[in-house]
């Protein structure tokens, strides 16, 4: 196996799998973007043959780390994109942000199994990437809790009697809160997950509900749904992670734990089982499960998404560059919390306007788009700051 993003919140779930069943699997490469020191630890722990930093000024560090342990260090982005042609046959794509999408496309070109959980790469280009896949002949496992839930709920049934899929959605540590309380929220607070242990980016996407609408158009490709066919409830207890409803009125759901271990063994094991470490669903301990209807007004995040994934082409990829920006700039303080939206808003409109909304034909076409956009969000930055304060 391979783990793109190997010193993640995902990389570090599926690593902890591993080490309980080690005779099972041989590691060809890990990547990370800049911490040395912890992926020469994990590269030697786990006798992996080729480790990448992504970050070339801490190539120095990872290839002393690694100095006579036999396993080949390397920096870049054609490092990075070599990690994932290298021959494993299965692949974890955890790499957060659209920088994931050219390794993980090289992985798919090859016809490796690639559990997904870099779910950028799909919101960036994903009619492009499914399309690559069926192609090469690639299998796509979904680690995202509700697109893996979706997955095993639609073993089922036939995939014409679907009629919708439901994606729960926690809610984020805002969910009860006021709009006012919640454009004033700080990042420590934003930070703060209610049921899931995450990295930053996707953290950030949990509260302003973003990330749910990432996996809107995430589920829109993975299983080819159209907008009327996928809805949202919001589940405060992260307990119900997806739902497929049938034509005959049947409603499929898969259950477990918050804990991403239980997505990522059954991408380990697919089509079998393995034994997992997350804890046991004790529905009696919980009690009560509740659900509620997504609110768009406070949460404006959701409908953009919807928006763009409606309107196609290179909307989605326009939207997740800007995303991408307006999380990191918001970490850094120098946006609100409703900046983040407000920026995501004007860079679609900025893009529109100088007609990028075409599908993208190509991979370098869908990295152009999300380049520019990049720059048009930082354009848009001074101005979205000082509105909002
Ligand atoms: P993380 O921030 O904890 O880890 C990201 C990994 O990618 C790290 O190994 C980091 O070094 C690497 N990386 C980041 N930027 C890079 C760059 N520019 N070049 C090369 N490597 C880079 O993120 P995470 O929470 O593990 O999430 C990873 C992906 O999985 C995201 O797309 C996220 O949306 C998705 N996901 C995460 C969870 C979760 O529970 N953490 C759940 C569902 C989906
Ligand atoms: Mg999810």
């Amino acid at each position: 196996m391979t783990i793109l993003g190997a010193t993640g919140s995902i990389g570090a779930s599926t690593i902890d799998l591993l080490k309980r069943e080690r005779s099972r699997y041989r590691v060809v490469s890990l990547t990370a973007r800049g911490n040395a020191a912890a992926l020469a630890k994990l590269a030697r722990e786990l006798d992996a043959s080729f480790a990448v930093i992504a970050d070339q000024s801490a190539y120095g560090e990872l290839k002393d780390a690694l100095a006579g342990s036999g396993i080949e260090a390397a920096t870049g982005d054609d490092a990075l994109v070599e990690a994932a042609e290298r021959p494993a046959e299965w692949v974890m794509a955890a790499i957060s942000g659209s920088v994931g999408l050219k390794p993980t496309l090289a992985a798919i070109e090859r016809g490796a199994t690639i559990a997904i959980a870099n779910k950028e790469c799909l919101v960036c280009a994903g009619a492009l990437f499914m399309r690559r896949a069926a192609a090469a002949g690639a299998t796509i496992l979904p680690v995202d809790s509700e697109h893996n839930a979706v997955f095993q709920a639609l073993s089922a049934g036939r995939r014409e009697d679907v009629s919708r899929v439901i994606l729960t959605a926690s809610g984020g540590p805002f969910r009860t809160w006021t709009r006012e309380a919640i454009d004033a929220a700080t990042p420590e607070q934003a930070l703060r997950h209610p049921n899931w242990s995450m990295g930053p980016k996707i953290t950030i996407d949990s509260a302003t509900l973003m990330n749910k609408g990432l996996e809107l158009i995430e589920a829109h490709h993975l299983f080819a749904l159209k907008s009327s066919e996928i809805d949202v409830l919001v589940h405060p207890q992260s307990v119900v992670h997806g739902m497929v409803e049938f034509r005959d009125g049947s409603v499929v759901a898969q259950l477990g734990a918050p804990d991403m271990r239980i997505p990522i063994a059954h991408c380990l094991a697919w089509p079998q089982r393995i034994a997992g470490p997350a804890p046991r669903l004790d529905l009696a301990r919980i009690g009560t499960l509740t659900f509620e209807e997504p609110d768009l007004a406070r949460f404006p995040a959701l409908g953009l998404a919807r928006a763009a994934m409606e309107a196609g082409g290179a909307a989605p990829t326009v939207l997740n560059a800007a995303d991408e920006v307006a999380v990191a700039e918001f970490i850094a303080g120098r946006i609100g919390f409703s900046g983040i939206v407000a920026l995501v808003e004007a860079t679609l409109e900025a893009a529109s306007k100088r007609g990028l909304m075409g599908e993208p034909a190509n991979l370098d076409a869908a990295l152009a788009v999300d380049h520019v956009s990049r720059s048009l969000a930082l354009d848009l930055l001074p101005e979205i700051a000082a509105k909002a304060s």
